[in-house]
């Protein structure tokens, strides 16, 4: 087995070398290795990468004579990280003005320039890959973002892409302008059953990987502390929604945060339930019965919280409660962060495995999370999440040990992503 598998690799190194493009070869000895799928780091590890992808991973081991050898050897090496919600064409989302500021000040050539920045503080902080959750306003510019850096042109991670979200007309900032102004919106507003296919087939077109809707809007709390909102959509426009989606083999994300709307985006059928603060036991079941992925977003709530006043800190509390909850339930929990919503110059995303881990995750768990189960959302288990054989080399590394101390994955000191090398901070 070991054999046949040498023999395809050197067949696939030497028809590469006959066409004239030699892969590099890189060897990375790691002092600890977090796989993402071990329970236990291993120690002492050889990894080897060709060209974009890792080719093994041996216990000891000596790299062949000629390999360039990068000594991560006092460090912690792990899977590249993988935040399944973003945005990065928003740069802070604080208060309303904020948000139309950057609606009604900023073009959309500029904003796609702080986009392609964003992407490398991403990048820099180890994402090698992320789901961009809409570019709120600024149409279609996340597929341009991701297809500049799919060629090379700018670094960061790599990118799937939902384009514009969806919500009923009217239901979406910025609000309170004159009527007489046609103002932008922040998303694409979608009426009626037929009218939810056509823009699922336009946004599909135009390079959407995912569709993304916004199931509710409003939310208050009831007396015995249950999370309520207003839906927005009715039942045949969100399933019109989702079965279009499906039909061109696309996923759905639906923004829900109390239950109501949590409830709605179930009943059509999505994907992955985006904030999901207002979960109750019985709809954790129904996420578990379904397969449905939940992504907290906890850092962007624990940002905005104290600015945004209201219900936001009652929601932070009770979206930690819940995540406990849903730990002991077994719902796929995937790491996200809603970054955008918070200046990516201000907090690294990488702040919410330490929430993870404070809120009930092993370190072990947390970091699965943003490696293993975020590719798996993403339909990128043969590619990514963990450090094996045939995936992407795309792997970080930190100088400590993040299982005693879960904030070193806020210190990356290397990351390399497709098999370069963008970031050495420990030669
Ligand atoms: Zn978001």
């Amino acid at each position: 087995m070991r054999r046949t598998h040498a023999l395809l690799v050197s067949c696939f190194f030497f028809s590469l070398v006959a066409a004239g493009q030699v892969p590099t070869r890189i060897a990375i000895r790691a002092g600890r290795l977090i796989d993402g799928k071990s329970e236990k780091p291993l120690e002492n590890v050889l990894i080897q990468v060709e060209g974009d992808k890792v080719v093994s991973v041996t216990s000891g081991g000596t790299a062949p004579a000629g390999v360039q050898v990068i000594d991560l050897g006092n460090a912690t090496v792990l899977p590249g990280f993988i935040d399944t919600h973003t945005h990065i064409l928003l740069h802070g989302d604080t208060t309303r003005e904020e948000y139309a500021d950057q609606l009604l000040k900023e073009s959309i050539p500029f904003r796609a320039i702080l986009a392609a920045r964003n992407a490398q503080l991403a990048l820099s902080h180890g994402f090698t890959g992320m789901r961009d959750l809409e570019t709120e306003g600024a149409m279609y510019a996340d597929v341009d973002v991701k297809k500049a850096i799919a060629n090379g042109e700018v670094p960061g991670p790599r990118l799937q892409v939902a384009t514009r979200a969806m919500t009923p007309t009217g239901m979406y900032p910025p609000f309170g302008y004159s009527w007489e102004l046609k103002m932008p919106t922040g998303v694409q507003y979608v009426d009626g059953v037929d009218g939810a296919r056509i823009a699922v087939r336009e946004q599909v077109s135009h390079g959407a990987d995912w569709i993304k809707y916004y199931s509710d809007g409003r939310v208050d709390f009831d007396a015995d502390g249950r999370l309520h909102s207003e839906v927005l959509f009715t039942d045949e426009e969100a399933k019109a929604i989702v079965e279009e989606a499906h039909r061109l083999r696309k996923k759905v994300a639906a923004h829900a945060v109390g239950s109501d709307g949590i409830a709605a985006a179930l009943r059509a059928g999505v994907d992955t339930i985006e904030h999901g603060d207002g979960l109750t036991d019985s709809l954790m079941d129904e996420m578990v019965r379904r397969g449905v992925y939940w992504v907290p977003t906890i850092t962007v709530g624990a940002y905005v919280a104290p600015g945004r006043g209201g219900n936001w800190p009652k929601m932070a509390d009770l979206e930690r409660d819940n995540f406990g909850k849903a730990l002991k339930h077994g719902v796929k929990i995937a790491l996200g962060t809603d970054a955008g919503g918070f200046d990516w110059k201000v907090l690294n995303q990488a702040k919410e495995f330490e929430y993870y881990a404070q809120y009930g995750m092993t370190p072990m768990q947390a970091i699965r999370s943003g490696t293993s189960v975020a590719a798996e959302l993403l339909g990128w288990s043969d590619k990514a999440g963990t450090i094996e054989a045939g995936k992407w080399a795309d792997l970080v590394a930190v100088s400590g040990d993040p299982l005693r101390d879960i904030t070193e994955l806020q210190r990356v000191k290397f990351v390399m992503k497709n098999g370069a090398v963008f970031k050495n901070e420990l030669h």
